[in-house]
Parts: C-alpha cells; structure tokens; sequence
C-alpha cells in the first residue's frame, strides 16, 4: 500500500516531554520515538 504510512498531529506547548509512542505497544515499529511506559500507560487507562 502506497503510502505506507500517514501522519496526524495535534501540537501543543508543555514543559514535560511527551511522545505518543510512551503508549504505545507496537514492536518494531521503525518510527518510534520514545520507548513504551508501562506507568504512563496504566495513568491514561491504556494498561489496567
Ligand atoms: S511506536 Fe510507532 S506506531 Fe506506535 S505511536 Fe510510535 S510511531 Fe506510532
């Protein structure tokens, strides 16, 4: 499939480093930024 990838974003100003990859499981994904927190994760209710 062509493109193999999309991007959406929603930006903001905060003082406190956040990349959307901190939530996410996927492995191996080749855009990932940040490593998965499994801490963060159960905080948004993503993890129980
Ligand atoms: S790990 Fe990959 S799929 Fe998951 S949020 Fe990051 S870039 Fe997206």
């Amino acid at each position: 499939m062509i493109p193999p990838t999309s991007v959406s974003e929603i930006i903001f100003p905060s003082e406190v480093r956040f990349e959307s990859c901190q939530l996410c499981r996927r492995g191996n994904c080749p855009s990932r930024q940040a490593p998965f927190d499994p801490n963060l994760a159960q905080r948004y209710g993503i993890e129980e």
